[in-house]
């Protein structure tokens, strides 16, 4: 089987990132203020840490385009912070250093290349903080193409059983679900209908990363009644790629019309989702592009889809934009 090491690798890192997230979160997390005001919290930096030290000693020469870095933990006012990490990576690597953590986390500094690991050690910072959904995100992209995609969602959980699932795929080899501490893996499948009446969407739970209301005229448009379920992180391609649902709509937000998407948001939940039988393109149909840059630069807003619909909500989208040119 392809990338079975790479495979083996990403999920053993990401489930060990998850049982430091789990402890922060039972200790109450508190939010930093990054540069670019969004949060982050040490679980963000200690998730990363440990993803990034599993890697670099597995593919030494594997860049890792991971979300954070360790510029402003460095800082000496910051250090208590950095202190805090370091415990809790302790917890699991005993002996590991303030410094060692620091670089740990900087090797999430790499740049795109023909082989490369891209990194969100938590998605859904957010939801994190408000005791929803996150996740932990993982991919392999190769020759422009994601390969390998983990996707560890600690708060989420499948057929009403114990939250704590694990999404993974390789290319060509279809997409799995299993606990995320481990245990047998099952098949995954997109829901195969086109009867939009009975089918479901889901959004972001914060109102600032999409277009709600745009949302909701789409969903509406193809025959979607259901209200959408609204969830925090990349576990909405879990819930797509499970047949939990049948589209996840990201337009882009009216408030930003210059945000570009990151692809460590998308890169491990659009091979799961493709592996489940779906489809993920931008709003205008196009591949999302994961290997020209860290930002995705000329896509705009994301679709994802159990495949039937797609080609039906992108016409929505277009009969929409032609009746208002400026949006
Ligand atoms: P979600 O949990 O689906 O709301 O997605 C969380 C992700 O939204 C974060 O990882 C951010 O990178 C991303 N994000 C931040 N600002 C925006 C924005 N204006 N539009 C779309 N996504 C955003
Ligand atoms: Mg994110």
């Amino acid at each position: 089987m392809a990338y079975e090491r790479e495979k083996q690798v990403a999920i053993a890192a990401v489930q060990t990132a998850a049982k430091l997230t789990e402890q922060v979160r039972g200790d109450i997390p508190e939010a930093i203020e990054k540069k670019d005001k969004s949060p982050v919290t040490v679980a963000d930096y200690g998730s990363q840490a440990l993803i990034c030290k599993a890697l670099g000693e597995a593919f030494p020469t594997d860049p890792i385009v991971g979300e954070e870095d360790a510029a402003q933990l460095r800082q000496p006012e910051m250090s208590p912070t950095l202190d805090k990490v370091t415990s809790y990576i302790q917890a699991l690597i005993p002996n590991a250093t303030p410094d060692q953590v620091s670089n740990w986390i900087d090797r999430g500094n790499g740049q795109v290349g023909a082989r490369f690991w891209t990194l969100d050690p938590i998605d859904g910072t957010k939801g994190f903080l408000r005791r929803d959904q996150y996740a932990i995100a993982l991919a392999l992209i190769e020759n422009g193409q994601v390969q390998v995609g983990v996707m560890g969602c600690p708060a989420l959980s499948m057929d009403g059983g114990e939250p704590g699932v694990m999404f993974f795929a390789v290319r060509g080899e279809g997409a799995f679900v299993m606990p995320l501490t481990g245990g047998e893996p099952t098949k995954v499948q997109v829901v195969p209908a086109d009867d939009t009446a009975n089918l479901r969407f889901v959004e972001s739970v914060e109102s600032g990363h999409g277009d709600q209301e745009g949302q909701k005229a789409v969903a509406e448009a193809i025959g979607i009644t259901a209200p959408s379920r609204r969830l925090d992180s990349m576990a909405k391609y879990g819930i797509v790629a499970s047949g939990q649902a049948a589209l996840y709509l990201r337009l882009p937000s009216p408030k930003t019309p210059d945000y570009r998407e990151n692809i460590w948001d998308h890169a491990a939940g659009a091979v799961v989702v493709e592996e489940a039988g779906g489809r993920v393109s931008d709003i205008h149909g196009q591949p999302l592009n994961f290997a020209a840059s860290a930002k995705m630069v000329n896509n705009r807003g994301i679709i994802v889809s159990n495949g039937v619909i797609h080609d039906q909500v992108l016409a929505a989208l277009q009969s929409f934009a032609a009746a208002s040119p400026t949006a």
